[in-house]
Protein backbone atom coordinates (compact mmCIF):
# COMPACT_ATOMS: atom_id res chain seq x y z
CA UNK A 1 0.00 0.00 0.00
CA UNK A 2 2.56 2.34 1.09
CA UNK A 3 4.61 1.59 -2.30
CA UNK A 4 2.38 3.28 -4.33
CA UNK A 5 2.23 6.57 -2.35
CA UNK A 6 6.18 6.72 -1.97
CA UNK A 7 6.45 5.80 -5.74
CA UNK A 8 3.83 8.85 -6.62
CA UNK A 9 5.36 11.35 -4.36
CA UNK A 10 8.69 10.15 -5.84
CA UNK A 11 7.62 10.95 -9.38
CA UNK A 12 6.18 14.56 -8.05
CA UNK A 13 9.40 15.01 -6.62
CA UNK A 14 11.00 13.85 -9.87
CA UNK A 15 8.81 16.41 -12.22
CA UNK A 16 9.29 19.75 -9.56
CA UNK A 17 13.20 18.99 -9.55
CA UNK A 18 13.59 18.98 -13.64
CA UNK A 19 11.59 22.32 -14.06
CA UNK A 20 12.40 24.07 -10.84
CA UNK A 21 14.48 22.92 -8.17
CA UNK A 22 17.53 22.72 -10.37
CA UNK A 23 17.16 25.86 -11.60
CA UNK A 24 18.14 29.40 -11.45
CA UNK A 25 14.78 31.29 -10.43
CA UNK A 26 13.95 34.79 -11.99
CA UNK A 27 11.12 37.34 -11.98
CA UNK A 28 9.87 37.80 -15.41
CA UNK A 29 11.68 40.37 -16.87
CA UNK A 30 15.30 38.79 -15.87
CA UNK A 31 13.51 35.51 -17.33
CA UNK A 32 13.05 36.96 -20.40
CA UNK A 33 16.45 38.07 -20.77
CA UNK A 34 18.10 35.14 -19.46
CA UNK A 35 16.80 33.12 -22.45
CA UNK A 36 17.16 35.75 -25.36
CA UNK A 37 20.66 35.70 -24.01
CA UNK A 38 21.22 31.65 -23.74
CA UNK A 39 19.34 31.07 -27.26
CA UNK A 40 21.65 33.89 -28.84
CA UNK A 41 24.66 31.89 -27.34
CA UNK A 42 23.71 28.34 -27.59
CA UNK A 43 20.95 28.57 -30.52
CA UNK A 44 18.69 26.02 -28.84
CA UNK A 45 15.67 27.16 -28.39
CA UNK A 46 15.07 28.15 -25.02
CA UNK A 47 11.90 30.19 -23.89
CA UNK A 48 11.31 31.48 -20.01
CA UNK A 49 8.20 30.12 -18.29
CA UNK A 50 6.37 30.60 -15.26
CA UNK A 51 6.63 27.63 -12.82
CA UNK A 52 3.86 26.47 -11.23
CA UNK A 53 6.14 24.92 -8.05
CA UNK A 54 7.86 28.10 -6.75
CA UNK A 55 6.18 31.10 -8.75
CA UNK A 56 9.04 32.28 -10.12
CA UNK A 57 10.58 32.26 -13.68
CA UNK A 58 12.78 29.88 -14.86
CA UNK A 59 14.38 29.47 -18.77
CA UNK A 60 14.42 25.81 -20.84
CA UNK A 61 13.22 24.64 -23.64
CA UNK A 62 9.88 24.48 -24.41
CA UNK A 63 8.14 20.74 -24.80
CA UNK A 64 6.93 19.96 -28.20
CA UNK A 65 3.44 21.09 -28.12
CA UNK A 66 4.93 24.54 -27.48
CA UNK A 67 7.16 24.39 -30.09
CA UNK A 68 4.60 23.35 -32.44
CA UNK A 69 1.62 25.87 -32.03
CA UNK A 70 4.90 28.47 -32.04
CA UNK A 71 6.23 26.96 -35.79
CA UNK A 72 2.34 26.68 -36.77
CA UNK A 73 1.92 30.95 -36.15
CA UNK A 74 5.09 31.42 -37.41
CA UNK A 75 4.27 29.86 -40.38
CA UNK A 76 0.69 31.73 -40.86
CA UNK A 77 3.03 35.02 -40.21
CA UNK A 78 4.88 34.06 -43.04
CA UNK A 79 2.10 33.24 -45.44
CA UNK A 80 0.39 36.90 -44.56
CA UNK A 81 3.69 38.53 -44.78
ZN1 LIG B 1 10.28 26.92 -9.84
Amino acid sequence: MQCGIILSMSSKRAIKRRACSNKKKYNEEEAKRAAYHARRKTGDWILPYGCKFCKGWHIGHPPRKVRQAIIAKQKRRNLHG
